[in-house]
């Protein structure tokens, strides 16, 4: 249920309507827009309808939410979308974000020269996995504690914010003091348990498509983050599989626009992992961005030839200038502007 508050609500009528929320053990989750305030009521609709808070002092009007995802659904914001700052780089409601650099961490050098080329060339933020959910228990898994250390210091050389994946949830405190952006990979989009533990956090959560999940699941898995009270949630495309092997998943560029229609959260597209070859990241990019996407997270590794992990995907730092270039070119053509300090 949403409780759309009448613009001159005062504070105690606010926090009188929580406290009735509240009492038949529901959650209240107060938005307070720039000329509104709404108050989301979630849990029992029978209880919650019981309270009858139509009549109630300082509402304008309570609006069945009819979706399985609440916080999340675009009714929710009625149709505004959420704008999230990070380090005073934005991105949604025409801000485009570009996220990049290597898949993993693999050391100071790799990692300082290709961060400092993304950001010559105009990402805003740099991503790189210190953790990494490997198919193979046999393949690199990241190096862990060492890999936040570097994260740490091409954050400070750079001034990109970073963005990493948190795996397991005993490693929370440890990834909270290097990550702006917590990433939860794709094989971890229905791990609820850690799910609601970053909401706990706080800190802004970037969330991978599943595999194989529908939209509505992922929807959901935002709504476990919502919950906790965490607002800063960006979705992400990056590749569903299907029953074509051409390429290592098939980017499902329609759910950037159905995201859209069904979310007031900004969407993101991993045109890597969802091609595996680096000849169709920049037209997947581009067609992203024509689609109405609000940023990009791509694989840029200064070697890729010596990647230990993912290079074949991965576009070469010298090349990236160009890339950037194209991408901005029509990500402004569907009205979204290059964010970036
Ligand atoms: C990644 O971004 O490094 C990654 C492993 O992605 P995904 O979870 O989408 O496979
Ligand atoms: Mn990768």
């Amino acid at each position: 249920m949403m409780i759309v508050m009448k613009e001159e609500a005062t504070q105690e009528q606010i926090d009188s309507l929580v406290t009735r929320v509240e009492s038949v053990g529901a959650h209240a989750h107060v938005s307070e827009g720039e000329v509104l305030t709404v108050i989301g009521a979630i849990g029992d609709r029978e209880r919650i309808a019981n309270l009858d808070l139509q009549g109630a002092d300082g509402v304008d009007r309570v609006v069945p939410i009819t979706k399985p995802y609440k916080l999340a659904s675009s009714q929710f914001r009625h149709g505004a979308p959420t704008v999230i700052e990070i380090e005073g780089r934005r991105i949604g409601g025409g801000h485009f974000s570009l996220v990049a650099g290597p898949c993993t961490v693999e050391s100071r050098e790799q990692l300082l020269s290709t961060a400092e080329a993304v950001k010559q060339a105009g990402a805003s933020m740099l991503r790189g996995g210190a953790y990494k959910p490997r198919t193979s228990p046999y393949s690199f898994q990241g190096l862990g504690g060492e890999g936040l250390r570097l994260l740490r210091e091409a954050k400070e050389v750079t001034g990109l914010p970073i963005v990493t994946e948190l795996m397991d949830a005993r490693d929370v405190e440890a990834v909270l003091e290097v990550a702006d952006v917590i990433q939860v990979g794709a094989r971890n989009m229905q791990n609820y348990s850690l799910l609601a533990e970053i909401g706990r956090s706080g800190r802004a959560v970037l969330i991978k498509r599943g595999l194989a999940a529908t939209l509505e699941e992922l929807l959901m898995a935002a709504e476990y983050v919502l919950k906790e009270g965490n607002e800063d949630v960006i979705l992400c495309e990056r590749g569903i599989r299907t029953f074509e092997t051409a390429t290592r998943f098939t980017l499902d560029i329609m759910a950037i626009p159905v995201l859209k229609q069904m979310s007031h959260l900004p969407v993101v597209v991993d045109p890597s992992h969802a091609a595996g070859r680096r000849d169709l990241v920049l037209p997947l990019s581009l067609a992203a961005a024509a689609a109405g996407a609000d940023g990009i997270i791509v694989e840029v590794h200064h070697d890729p030839e010596a990647a230990i992990c993912d290079g074949p995907q991965a576009v070469p730092a010298d090349d990236f200038g160009a890339y950037v270039e194209q991408v901005q070119r029509v990500a402004e053509t569907v009205g979204n502007e290059l964010s970036a300090l």
